[in-house]
């Protein structure tokens, strides 16, 4: 399974939750920062995990699921 990464732009999010909902490894957790906007943002939970402990697959469902193009999809 290839190990992928994803980054959110914070200041694009909503907090519409769709991204965790559909996160087959529910990795998308909710930031305890407000953005510009006014909105808690999603946050990816490992962010600062080394790859080899990575669950992510770089499935982008979260990218196709988010209303504001907030989530760039990485796969290694
Ligand atoms: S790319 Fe897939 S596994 Fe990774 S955070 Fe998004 S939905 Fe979850
Ligand atoms: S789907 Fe997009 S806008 Fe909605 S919470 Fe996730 S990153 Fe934010």
């Amino acid at each position: 399974m290839p190990a992928g990464y994803i980054e959110i732009d914070v200041e694009l999010c909503k907090d519409c939750k769709l991204c965790m909902s559909v996160c087959p490894h529910q990795l998308i957790g909710t930031s305890d920062r407000l953005n510009q906007k006014g909105y808690y943002p999603a946050h990816f939970t490992e962010k600062n995990l080394k790859k080899e402990e990575r669950r992510c697959t770089g499935c982008g469902l979260c990218a196709i699921s988010c209303p504001e193009i907030a989530i760039e999809v990485y796969r290694a």
